[in-house]
């Protein structure tokens, strides 16, 4: 499913389906190309595992009205002919009465597949722009039941998600408010939202204090009251108990590729194409400077071209760190790539090497007299007042940079669902070292 806020589509249809059937695994929310022009906001997509009866091991994984959602790990529970077709009748009167249809920028549609495509596929769609004939022919080759709304892109996104084998992954606890409460203001204490970020260290993106950012509530008008991302569904559990709030109506936890990076290719920079979003080294060629608005940019370059990199305002402290790149420094762009004229949008960079800098402390010392030289004007050297010896360099001392290596990433108000936060990159890197967990 794809199109308006479609966790809560997918909310609906577990309500009308838990008696019936067994959701395998938890529902996925994947998030799709952050670059495509047309897209929905956050872009994303639902994908639900539909079985049979339940199996005997069972995950709670959410809350409806009082009354628990459980996710069976039996993958090999088929439908019968009946029960696929019934499955596809409430699929299609949820996605017809709950995603908003009539929002220009929101093409719904829905899939339903008994075998996954290939795996390429989500790759393809995560990373690039797919077009629609693609996807329907894929949808003909796998005997889908489909649907598509308005300009049907929406099938494009409901199929990525299904294709989707989480390589890297992450959860999101999504909170629900009571229908008579949708549109107005919520209601959720940021302080405990703080205490939450600082007592659960797997959870992320939650609270941005230096821009005083509660990122965890949605901005938009849609029955979602908050959302918690983290590594580990339990913990996720825990931390919505600490966050105060007004009451909430159902809650599930998602598995995500949300803070991932799945979406960025390692590319030179004659790789580089609009609409996409990349990793990308090079040189800086140009130090940064601050255009109105108070974006800052700068360019590198690599063996292969130039190109513009930005840290546009919404980035806030990250451009502190930005201005004081210089020319020369080598750096790591990871970033989504605007068309006119074609700039990386920086998500994050890693500074892989500094120059030198040097400051002028003195004029030079005479090697006859011992006296210090006088300056013969601008960038025309020294000479010597008393013997007339020339020399073209002043003494240089090593100014000390204001910036060390490392990788700089743009505040949490600022952050992409796809974007990977440094603290899960030192974490895995961590992790790398004693093995991994087994997927959801
Ligand atoms: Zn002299």
């Amino acid at each position: 499913m794809n199109g308006g806020c479609t966790t809560y589509v997918a909310r609906t249809i577990i309500e009308k389906i838990m008696d019936d059937y067994a959701i395998i695994g938890y529902p996925r929310l994947v998030r799709l190309n952050p670059n495509v022009p047309w897209k929905t906001r956050g872009n994303g997509a639902l994908c639900l595992q539909v079985g049979k009866t339940r199996g005997n091991k069972r995950q709670k994984i959410g809350m409806i009205d009082g009354q628990e959602i459980s996710c069976s790990p039996d993958r090999s529970l088929e439908l019968s002919e009946s029960q696929q077709e019934n499955l596809a009748r409430i699929v299609k009167e949820t996605v017809e009465t709950q995603a908003r249809v009539d929002d220009e920028n929101t093409n719904p549609g829905y899939v339903l597949l008994q075998e996954k495509p290939p795996l390429d596929f989500y790759w393809k769609v995560v990373t690039t722009v797919v077009n629609l004939d693609e996807v329907i022919n894929l949808l003909h080759k796998h005997r889908a039941v489909y649907e598509g709304y308005k300009n049907k892109r929406g099938l494009i996104g409901a199929t990525a998600a299904i294709c989707w084998e989480p390589g890297d992954w992450t959860y999101e606890l999504i909170t629900y408010r009571p229908r008579q409460r949708w549109g107005t203001k919520r209601h959720v204490d940021a302080r405990s939202v703080q205490h939450m970020d600082a007592k659960y260290p797997n959870t992320f993106d939650n609270y941005d204090i230096e821009n005083h950012h509660n990122r965890i509530v949605p901005a938009s008008p849609c029955p979602i009251l908050y959302g918690i991302r983290g590594d580990s569904p339990d913990e996720l559990v825990m931390a919505s108990e600490q966050v105060k709030s007004e009451p909430i109506e159902s809650w599930l936890v998602f598995v995500t590729n949300q803070g991932t990076d799945d979406h960025l290719q390692r590319k030179s920079i004659d790789q580089i194409k609009p609409y996409e979003s990349v990793i990308v080294q090079g040189t800086v060629v140009e130090p940064p400077f601050t255009i109105q608005g108070g974006h800052v940019l700068f360019r590198i370059q690599d063996r292969t071209g130039i190109i513009d990199c930005a840290a546009y305002e919404p980035t806030k402290g990250f451009r502190k760190s930005i201005r004081k790149l210089s020319e020369g420094d080598i750096v790591e762009a990871y970033g989504g790539v605007r068309e006119h004229p074609l700039t990386i949008n920086l998500e994050k960079i890693n500074v892989k090497q500094l120059v030198p800098l040097t400051i002028k402390v003195e004029n030079p010392v005479c090697p006859t007299c011992g006296k210090h030289m006088k300056s013969k004007g601008t960038n025309q050297g020294y000479k010597c007042r008393n013997c007339g010896t020339s020399s073209s360099e002043p003494v240089l001392q090593e100014k000390k940079r204001s910036i060390t290596p490392g990788f700089y990433e743009v505040p949490i108000c600022a952050r992409r669902h796809l974007s990977k936060p440094l603290k899960r990159m030192m974490k895995q890197s961590a992790v790398a070292a004693i093995g991994t967990s087994d997927t959801p």
